[in-house]
C-alpha cells in the first residue's frame, strides 16, 4: 500500500517552492535575528546537558535500533496497541488519511454536544489541519501550549517543531495578546513573566470550563496500551486530566514495543530538544480509570502517507523521528530561512525528508534541495537518522526538467571519454562565460549559479601537470 497524504486538506504542502519562499524570509532581518538568538541558545543548552552523559552515543544507537525494530514490526505492534487500549476501556479508530481523521475527531466532539475543545500541542493534528476542520463544524479549538496559543491568536503558522512562535519577539507577542486575547489587561507590558501571566489567567479559565480535550502522543506503548505526552508547561497535564473526554491523534509510527523502551527515549528527547535533563511533565495514561481523569478515551491512529514512507527502505528512517527539533537548531539553512519557507508543518532537515515522502516527492520537489548536505543534522539527531542520505535519495526521485536531464546526460557522456573530457576542460578555461563565475551560463546551469560561484578552472589541469613530469 502506498497512498500519499491527500491534497486540499492539512498542512504538508506550501503555496510556493522553497527557493521562492526562502527569498521572502531572507529579506526579513528581524526574523533572522530572532532565529539566530533562539537556535543558538537552545543549541548551547542542549550541548551542555548532552556532554554530561558518558553513554550518549550508546543511547543514540539504542534509540535507532528500537525504531528500526518498530518499523520492521509495525503492523503487529499496532494491533497489540489496539488490543491493550481497548481492554483498558479506550476506543481505537483507524484513519487512512487527514480527511478521515478530521471526520472521526469532529464526529466524536459532536457526540459530546460540546462546542469547544482544549488542545495539547500536537504535530499530527497540525499536519491534518484539525483546527480548520473543527472550526468548519462550529467547534472552537483552543491551543493551550503558550507558543501555539501565540500562533493561533496571531492567525499565524508555526515555524519550529518545538518553539512554534520562534519567529516572534516579545513586543510582537504583546501586540497579539492585546489585540486577540479575551479579557487581557490593556496595561500589559512586554516583560516575559507578564506575558506568561496573561496567558495563564486566560488558559486557567478555559481549562476549568472545557469538557473535551484533543492531544497528540509522543509514544504509544504496544505492550501495555499506555499513551505518553511529554511537555514543559503543564498545560498538557491539565488537558489530559481535567476534561470528561480525551481524543488522542497519534501517527502510527509513534508506537514503541515495550514500557522499558521509554527509558531510552525519555533520556534522549529532553536533552536533544529543550536541553533539559528530563521533561518537566511526563503524562501517561492507559485507557480510562473509573473516577480519575477523562471517562471517555479515543485513540485515532493516523496513516496519512506513513505506509508509503515505510515502503521505501531508505526513506523510512524519517519515521524514526521523535520530533526533538535538534536538526532544525543546527541547520544553517533553517537558521536563515525559518520554518515558513518549508511550506509544511514539518520544517528544517526532518521536514525536507518527511514532507516530500508523505505527499509524494513531486508535490514537495524543492524540499530535498533545501540543504547544503553539511551533515550537522545527522550528528545532532538523537536517533541517528541519516538525513543527508535520504535527501540525496529523494533528489534522485524528484522530477528533473528535460534541459537538466539533457545537460547531465551530456556531462556523463563527456566524462566517460577522456579525450573529449580534456577538450571540454580546455574549452571551459577559454570560455568567457566562466569568467563571470557562472553568472552568464544558459539554463539550467544559471539556476545552479544563481546562489553559488562556479569555481575558477585551475591554471593547469591535473592531466597537463602529470604529462609535464
Ligand atoms: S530528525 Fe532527529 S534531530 Fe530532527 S527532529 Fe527528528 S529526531 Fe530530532
Amino acid at each position: 500500500m502506498s497512498t500519499h497524504a491527500p491534497k486540499g486538506v492539512g498542512h504538508l504542502r506550501g503555496d510556493e517552492p522553497f527557493p521562492a519562499a526562502a527569498k521572502v524570509a531572507l529579506a526579513n532581518p528581524q526574523l533572522r535575528r530572532n532565529l539566530q538568538h533562539a537556535t543558538t541558545t537552545i543549541r548551547g543548552k542542549s550541548g551542555r546537558v548532552i556532554a554530561e552523559l558518558p553513554d550518549w552515543q550508546e543511547l543514540r544507537s539504542a534509540g535507532s535500533a528500537l525504531k528500526a525494530y518498530t518499523m520492521a514490526n509495525l503492523p503487529r505492534l499496532l494491533e497489540q496497541l489496539e488490543e491493550r487500549v481497548t481492554a483498558a476501556g479506550g476506543v481505537v479508530h483507524w484513519a487512512a488519511d487527514a480527511t478521515e481523521a478530521n471526520r472521526i475527531v469532529t464526529d466524536l466532539v459532536r457526540q459530546t454536544g460540546e462546542q469547544r475543545v482544549i488542545k495539547v500541542k500536537s504535530m499530527a493534528t497540525q499536519e491534518i489541519g484539525l483546527n480548520e476542520a473543527l472550526e468548519d463544524a462550529g467547534i472552537t479549538p483552543v491551543e493551550t501550549d503558550l507558543a501555539e496559543l501565540i500562533v493561533q491568536l496571531g492567525h499565524d503558522k508555526p515555524s519550529h517543531i518545538l518553539v512554534p512562535a520562534i519567529h516572534r519577539n516579545r513586543s510582537e507577542i504583546r501586540e497579539i495578546f492585546l489585540r486577540e486575547m479575551p479579557g487581557v489587561d490593556p496595561e500589559l507590558t512586554d516583560n516575559p513573566p507578564d506575558l506568561a501571566g496573561a496567558a495563564r489567567r486566560y488558559l486557567r479559565e478555559t481549562f476549568l470550563s472545557t469538557k473535551v480535550a484533543v492531544s497528540g502522543a509522543n509514544f504509544g506503548i504496544a505492550e501495555t496500551g499506555t499513551l505518553a505526552v511529554v511537555e514543559s508547561e503543564g498545560n498538557g497535564r491539565m488537558c489530559l486530566t481535567l476534561p470528561d473526554t480525551l481524543i488522542t491523534v497519534m501517527g502510527i509510527e509513534k508506537v514503541v514495543p515495550a514500557w522499558q523502551d521509554l527509558e531510552v527515549f525519555l533520556q534522549l528527547l529532553p536533552r536533544a530538544s529543550t536541553g533539559e535533563r528530563m521533561n518537566p511533565y511526563t503524562s501517561m495514561w492507559t485507557g480510562v480509570t473509573p473516577g480519575d481523569g477523562p471517562q471517555s478515551f479515543h485513540l485515532v491512529l493516523l496513516d496519512n502517507g506513513r505506509t508509503a514512507v515505510l515502503a521505501d527502505e531508505v526513506g523510512r528512517q524519517a519515521l524514526h523521528c521523535i520530533r526533538c527539533s535538534a536538526c532544525l537548531n543546527v541547520c544553517p539553512v533553517y537558521e536563515r530561512t525559518g520554518g515558513h519557507a518549508y511550506g509544511s508543518v514539518y520544517p528544517g532537515p526532518i521536514g525536507a525528508v518527511l514532507s516530500p515522502q508523505l505527499t509524494g516527492v513531486e508535490d514537495n520537489a524543492s524540499l530535498p534541495y533545501a540543504s547544503s548536505l553539511c551533515g550537522a543534522c545527522f550528528d545532532a539527531c538523537p536517533v541517528k537518522i541519516d538525513i543527508p542520505s535520504i535527501l540525496v535519495h529523494l533528489r534522485n526521485q524528484a522530477p528533473h526538467p528535460r534541459s537538466e536531464k539533457a545537460a547531465m546526460a551530456a556531462a556523463a557522456y563527456t566524462m566517460d571519454r577522456p579525450k573529449l573530457y580534456e577538450r571540454a576542460q580546455r574549452a571551459a578555461k577559454l570560455s568567457k562565460l566562466l569568467g563571470k563565475r557562472g553568472r552568464g551560463l544558459p539554463p539550467p546551469l544559471n539556476g545552479w549559479a544563481a546562489s553559488r560561484d562556479l569555481p575558477e578552472p585551475p591554471a593547469e589541469s591535473f592531466r597537463d601537470w602529470w604529462r609535464g613530469r
